[in-house]
């Protein structure tokens, strides 16, 4: 199943993002939580690409078992980092050889200890040039890519930023998953802009529960996502009772899904943290107005 096709289909979408986990254990834990997030319907499943080493073979094993075993679709991620034009070609095919129909081709972030993307002597240096090629290599292929609401840290202004990301898209990009963000007004300022200037593809709302105030200042301080000042306050008030922050967390982003189901998001994208409490609680909140929707 193409994604854009059900994203056409049936918005909005539900899905959730996986990371592969580094042992048995923890891929076994990782099955659970796709088992206990399965009776919610989603779409389809994302796993994440490394910067390197051997969780991205995992990546593609994940995403191939996936779509052997359980029945959902999934959406791999692909990134340009160390890798030349010819790794690329043989993980597409390989992924083609599996029957995976859906790729998030991204530029991706730095290897820990690397402050700053390279590309290599032969490969992408943006994830347009990747999404062009992919595109050209497989043309039946649905792609994703990234986008960023408050603009990506390392781009010279938002204008350049959105140039940027029309040139991705007019390489062959389907749809866009956003980077998180915890203000809606952000994301419908953005969406704005892009139909502007002239991208039309859907955008699919990527969407993080808080579960802890020191890991969500760490993402946000990486990927300049803001933390609205009334939530931080709020959040910081309880910051030692991880229970009040999760609830703190669930009810924000609940919100956040209700509002945007309600001014037509093309999908919820929930970056899971692999793990699924959260999620289904939100999901519980939200599964009428889902439902009425998408006409799950
Ligand atoms: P690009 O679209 O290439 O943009 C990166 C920067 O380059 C931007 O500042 C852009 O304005 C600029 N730029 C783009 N094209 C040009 C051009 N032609 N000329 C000059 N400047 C240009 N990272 C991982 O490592 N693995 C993952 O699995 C992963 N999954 C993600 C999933 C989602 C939904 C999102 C939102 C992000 C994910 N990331 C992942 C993080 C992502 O790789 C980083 O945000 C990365 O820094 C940018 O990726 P991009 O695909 O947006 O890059």
């Amino acid at each position: 199943m193409r994604i854009i096709d059900e994203i056409w289909d049936r918005s909005p979408t539900l899905s959730f993002e996986f990371f592969p986990p580094q042992d048995d254990i923890g891929f076994w834990d990782l099955y659970r939580t796709i088992e206990s997030l399965k009776p919610l319907s989603p779409s389809y499943v994302s796993v994440t690409y490394g910067a390197g080493g051997g969780t991205r073979k995992k990546t593609l094993e994940l995403v191939a078992r996936i779509k052997r075993d359980s029945g959902i679709e999934p959406l791999a991620h692909l990134t340009c980092v160390e890798h030349t034009r010819v790794e690329i070609a043989e993980i597409v095919d390989n992924l083609k050889n599996n029957r995976v129909e859906n790729i998030l081709g991204l530029r991706g972030d730095p290897p820990e200890g690397k402050g700053k993307f390279e590309p290599m002597p032969d490969g992408f240096a943006h994830a347009s040039d990747l999404i062009e090629f992919i595109r050209d290599r497989h043309p039946g292929l649905c792609l994703g890519g990234a986008c960023h609401p408050e603009t990506h840290p390392e781009a010279a202004g938002p204008e350049a930023d959105l140039e940027n990301l029309k040139r991705k898209v007019d390489a062959g990009v389907n749809f866009l998953i956003t980077q998180l963000f915890f203000n809606n007004d952000d994301f419908y300022r953005f969406r704005d802009r892009c139909a502007e200037a002239g991208v039309f593809v859907p955008l699919v709302a990527g969407i993080m529960p808080i579960l802890s105030v020191k890991q969500i200042k760490r993402f946000t301080g990486m990927c300049g996502a803001g933390i609205p000042a009334d939530l931080l306050s709020k959040i910081e008030a309880v910051e030692d009772d991880p229970d009040a922050v999760r609830h703190l967390g669930v009810l924000h982003a609940t919100e956040q899904c209700q509002d945007l189901i309600e001014n037509g998001v093309g999908g919820l994208h929930f970056y899971t943290l692999n793990r699924s409490t959260a999620t289904r609680a939100i999901f519980q909140q939200i599964k009428s107005r889902l439902e009425v929707k998408a006409g799950r």
